[in-house]
């Protein structure tokens, strides 16, 4: 059986969304899953969309989610070059075999020409279509005569090469997620293939590279789904197999109806690209996953399942265990709808996997952001007590704050609860004992039992105004876990704070 090859094609006219980053990461995972090889493709036919720093934007996407291509511009291979900018002489070969071919013709119809037929066309209420209705009376080799074609050429009047849609064939055709369904040619019109600077346009670039790289299978987004007629007679055209297709369905807006947009992004504020993206032309910079904390991991699992189910309805895989269970006839027809909790929830599955010593050097980094030093062991400890109710590792520094700075205030409510007029006096006593205390959470722990039985008061009397001195407020981890993190020295000085602030 041939090696199945899987290419991921995107055009460098800006960063890779939701929606990209999705049909990637299928490419990847069904090449994977088949053995096969995976291929970034850059087409940058188009060089009024082109966006300088979009390709290594991809790039490094890729990097980061995990997916490192097997060929690619960055990585080379056996069928390079894999930006389509380079690979004129290629096309250009292919070019004089098309036109050879009872499927393409010259088109000498100047842009102001054409404007002139589109827009009486609309005077008429009608839309204009280059189609085997009106290349007829255009200015194309199939109307003119051989000498009025050869004269043009002569005088080095530009052209644009057509694909010349058969008449009312119908055309039966398969996708891989969508099943059947046919299209009759009459309905399509004639696109250019090659431009009149001799570039190809995307149909005819993305067929010959299809076949020379030898792709097997094409996954993409479903705004592709008009051209594969196109596509399929282009293979005929050629005489060339085509490859098989599967197209993915849409990102929907969090609410459901309509296509995932940067807008959506920005409205709701959550990220829409995997990294942050500075626009080079306007300096705006779009949020990345990455940069919102967001570890890859989590991303990606997120992606997958827009749109896929696996077995079982499993929810947190692995890439490996994507790459096992991928399956592009469980890929959905219907759109995917977008939710930022779900995405959220992703992340926080992930961080709990995750050693504290996994999490530390991105802690570190938060903290250094934050001058704040402390010793290595100490933060690890943090990251223990506090990583279980954070989402994001930031959560852990913004949810732990207490330990890095004493209350400046104390929430009133929760002092009215927690501090009495004889609590000052327990405390002095506790601070007592915590001098000659062994600080291990056991211990404490002990300690902390210890006084509430000599005191005769529950353990709530003797918890509450200790959390709220170290605290502020009555939140926070395991008292016993804070006190020893907290460390003696700094528990007897917030312990002496509260006791003077509430006595005065
Ligand atoms: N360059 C196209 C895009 O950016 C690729 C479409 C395809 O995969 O054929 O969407």
């Amino acid at each position: 059986m041939e090696k199945v090859r899987v290419r991921f094609a995107p055009s460098p006219t800006g960063p890779l969304h939701l929606g990209g980053a999705r049909t990637a990461l299928y490419d990847y995972l069904f090449a994977k899953h088949n053995g096969g090889d995976f291929v970034l493709r850059i087409e940058d036919t188009d060089t009024q969309r082109f966006v300088p720093g979009a390709e290594d934007y991809i790039m490094e996407s890729l990097e980061w989610i995990g997916m490192i291509p097997d060929e690619s511009p960055k990585h080379g291979g056996p069928y390079g070059p894999y930006r389509q900018s380079e690979r004129r002489d290629i096309y250009d070969r292919y070019t004089e075999q098309i036109l050879k071919t009872d499927f393409a013709y010259m088109a000498f119809d100047t842009a102001e020409e054409l404007d002139a037929i589109r827009a009486e066309y609309e005077a008429r209420g009608e839309v204009f279509a280059y189609n085997y209705e009106t290349r007829q009376r255009l200015r194309n080799s199939i109307a003119l005569s051989q000498e009025e074609v050869q004269k043009l050429l002569d005088e080095k009047v530009p052209y644009v090469i057509r694909f010349k849609m058969p008449f009312d064939r119908v055309i039966n055709l398969e996708d891989i997620i969508r099943g059947k369904f046919s299209v009759n040619t009459n309905t399509l019109d004639d696109k250019v293939l090659v431009k009149n600077d001799g570039m190809p346009t995307y149909h005819f670039a993305n067929i010959i590279d299809d076949h020379e790289m030898k792709i097997t299978h094409v996954i993409r987004g479903e705004e592709w789904l008009p051209s594969m007629a196109l596509h399929i007679l282009l293979y005929e055209a050629m005489g060339w197999q085509a490859p098989e297709f599967a197209h993915l369905s849409l990102i929907l807006k969090p609410e459901g109806k309509g296509k995932l947009s940067k807008r959506d992004g920005d409205k709701f504020g959550f990220p829409v690209f995997p990294l942050n993206f500075t626009d080079p032309a306007t300096g705006n910079v779009s949020r990345g996953y990455r940069e919102d904390g967001y570890l890859p991991e989590a991303f990606i699992n997120m992606v997958a399942l827009l749109g896929w189910s696996p077995a079982n309805d499993r929810e947190i895989l692995s890439m490996e265990e994507m790459i096992q269970e991928f399956d592009l006839h469980k890929v959905h027809k219907a759109g995917a709808r977008f939710s930022v909790e779900k995405a959220k929830w992703f992340n926080q599955q992930y961080l709990q996997k995750l050693s504290n010593e996994e999490i530390l050097p991105e802690f570190q980094k938060i903290l250094a952001e934050n001058h704040i030093s402390i010793p290595e062991n100490q933060a690890l400890s943090i990251i223990g007590v506090m990583k279980e109710r954070a989402t994001f590792i930031k959560d852990i520094y913004q949810e732990g704050l207490f330990f890095f700075q004493k209350p400046e205030t104390y929430n009133e409510k929760a002092s009215k609860k927690a501090w009495g007029e004889t609590t000052g006096e327990l405390m002095t006593e506790l601070i007592a004992k915590l001098e000659t205390a062994h600080f291990t959470p056991e211990d404490i722990k002990h300690t902390l039992h210890e006084l509430a039985e000599e005191k005769g008061l529950g353990m709530g009397k003797v918890m509450m105004p200790l959390r709220l001195a170290l605290v502020g407020e009555l939140k926070g981890p395991d008292v016993p876990d804070l006190i020893c993190i907290l460390g003696k020295e700094e528990c007897i000085s917030r312990l002496n704070l509260a006791i003077s602030k509430f006595s005065s």
